[in-house]
């Protein structure tokens, strides 16, 4: 039977370093990288036959939807339950996202990202106003601006490829500020605006940004994320001309 060599790099815990185990798999058509690690896991043994500690990871909608299965597979951070086996070159090498503490194995500490969502407001405070009857109606191109920008899953995998990601700079990453742009393209959300653009214009915001376009190669869901920077960028100049023309 043909077989699949695959590398992982696993951890013990948070404070142990890390080692990497190599496993031969039988392949099987059609398999995504969720189905090569159970069957790794279902054996419990390495290339040498050694017995191996459960190989840890997560997952949860299995359909690309929840992010939480994003690992880097053979250099590219990629969600393993839509990534196909047929489609690597071999051998396969898995490691955990490297931009996040890892916890063990290929599960990581993802709450800098929904930390980053806080600080620039991601969210419309939208409290008691269901009685009110419908909100104010907006265009179908706006629509479908919003709906793309409304499809990021906090996967992770923006920052992965950043290189202003790092533990150098306090950059909210590129996922942020495109949240901060969806909201502030809705009319309710705008009335924040200013509070995210102010954030944004600060230290943790978008003058971390290299233009490195990384982001956008590697985001499974095709977020516009380099134009939504663009727009951001465009409305923290604006902000900062009235702000040194004294115009509130
Ligand atoms: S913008 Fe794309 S790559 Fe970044 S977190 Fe959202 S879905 Fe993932």
């Amino acid at each position: 039977m043909e077989k699949i060599r695959v590398k992982i790099k696993r951890q013990e815990n948070a404070n142990s370093l890390p080692y990497w185990q190599e496993f031969e798999v039988d392949y099987e058509k059609d398999m995504n990288v969720i189905i090569l690690l159970m069957k790794i896991r279902e054996k419990m043994v390495d290339i040498n036959g050694n017995t191996i500690s459960p190989i840890m990871w997560e997952a949860s909608c299995l359909e690309q939807v929840c992010g939480s299965c994003t690992m880097v597979i053979n250099g590219i951070p990629r969600q393993a339950c839509a990534t196909l086996v047929d489609n690597l070159s071999k051998p396969i090498t898995i490691e955990p996202l490297s931009k996040f503490p890892v916890i063990r194995d290929l599960v990581v500490d993802r709450r800098k990202m929904f930390e980053a969502l806080k600080k620039v407001r991601a969210w419309i405070d939208i409290e008691g106003t269901h009685d009110m009857g419908a909100g104010p109606k907006y265009s179908q191109d706006l629509q479908r601006i919003r709906y793309a920008l409304s499809r990021c899953m906090t996967c992770g995998a923006c920052l992965e490829a950043c290189p202003q990601y790092n533990s150098f700079t306090n950059f909210v990453g590129p996922f942020a500020i495109a949240q901060a742009h969806l909201f502030n393209l809705h009319p309710t959300g705008s009335l924040y605006k200013k509070e995210r653009i102010e954030f944004l214009a600060g230290k943790e915001g978008i003058a971390n940004c290299s233009n490195a376009q990384l982001c956008v190669q590697v985001c499974p869901k095709e977020i516009p994320l380099t134009e939504a920077i663009a727009e951001v960028n465009f409305e923290i100049t604006k902000y900062l001309i009235n702000l040194a023309l004294g115009i509130k």
